[in-house]
């Protein structure tokens, strides 16, 4: 199988799976594992925050990220595609409280401009807003990267009016190689920032949170009560840190790879690939003529899986585990699949 439908897919190096077998543990939920304690030091140490946390998944990194910066009744900013919205179960709803307030954008960049005239004070009608979420690199977006000025402007913005900003940064290693940022360049105006090891960095689970001191002590126990609390974690953390110091140097690659796929798909009739800046290939069918869901079932058949995730748009995602080679016979095989009508 060339599977190309999401870089959560990478599996365990051997380095990976021997640094498992090597890992110094204790146990995390008394703050006594090593190996997860060096983890969350160096993770927030490349993000320059004061504190991390190592969590099971991206969506609790942002579930607690949304929890620590909102009360209850309250309202979230973010734009309308965010992973939070559409694929996080309503979390911010069901843990938090709070409503998000949606914006349309073209390429799930959000602006100052658009942000500026929703932010509300506390009144007798309307939910005041409790913080801002910004999602960089942008995943129904096309893995887009936010221009750090934006970043910056939203940040400043945001923050003379007292509204802290969160990062989903599932993918902000991405967005540092593609951008030539810094990871702690990119977060260093964020209040909170999740990240996830376990996409195109490879680990086999596992995310971190990162932000002050004092939101980590109590990220701590929204964790817990999320039932996040590991225990002899460093069996996993022992990944984490090899993906977190072998990982960001290999996904160039990926978006080579990913630049490349687009190429082949603007060539093919009726194919409209999104622009490409990351490892994120989404296109749209439309003029095919043929749905999605057809396509991807066809290729399934010969071997290669990328998503369908709309009745015009598809998903190809690169990573380490899929080589320029079998993307290319990725995209043979899609071209013979719309030749043959
Ligand atoms: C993958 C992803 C997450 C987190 O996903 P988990 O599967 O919960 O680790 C969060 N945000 C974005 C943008 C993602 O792509």
């Amino acid at each position: 199988m060339i599977d190309l439908r999401s870089d959560t897919v990478t599996k365990p190096t051997l380095a990976m799976r021997q640094a498992m077998f090597d890992a110094e543990v204790g146990d995390d939920v008394y703050g006594e594992d090593p190996t997860v304690n060096r983890l969350e030091a160096r993770a927030a140490e490349i993000v320059d925050k004061e504190a991390a946390l190592f969590v099971p998944s991206g969506t609790m990194g942002n579930t607690i990220g949304i929890k620590l910066l909102t009360e209850h009744g309250q309202e979230v900013i973010a734009d309308s595609r965010v992973h939070i919205v559409d694929w996080e179960l309503a979390m911010t709803a069901w843990f938090s409280g709070v409503q998000v307030r949606t914006v349309e954008t073209t390429d799930g960049i959000l602006k100052w401009e658009q942000i500026r005239g929703l932010i509300k004070p506390v009144s007798f009608n309307a939910a005041p807003t409790g913080a801002i979420a910004i999602e960089n690199t942008h995943n129904l977006g096309g893995g887009r990267v936010y221009p750090q000025a934006v970043i910056d402007e939203i940040c400043d913005g945001a923050h003379e009016r007292g509204v802290p900003v969160h990062m989903d940064g599932a993918r902000v290693f991405n967005a540092a190689a593609a951008s030539g940022n810094t990871v702690k360049r990119i977060a260093e105006k964020v209040d909170t920032i999740t990240f996830c090891l376990s996409k195109g960095l490879g680990a086999p689970m596992g995310s971190i949170i990162a932000g002050s001191r004092k939101h980590m002590d109590r990220a701590r126990l929204l964790r817990k009560r999320l039932g996040g609390g590991m225990r002899q974690a460093g069996v996993l953390a022992a990944a984490g840190l090899i993906a977190l110091e072998q990982g960001p140097a290999e996904l160039p690659r990926d978006h080579e790879n990913a630049r490349f796929i687009a190429t082949e798909l603007a060539q093919m009739e009726g194919v409209t690939p999104f622009p490409v800046e990351t490892n994120i290939v989404v296109f749209d069918v439309s003029a095919t003529g043929r749905a999605p869901r057809d396509i991807a079932a066809s290729l399934r058949e010969r071997g290669v899986v990328i998503s369908a995730f709309s009745d015009r748009l598809m998903r190809a995602v690169t990573h380490r585990d899929v080589t320029r080679e079998q993307c290319a016979t990725a995209m043979g095989e899609l071209r013979d699949i719309l030749r043959r009508n």
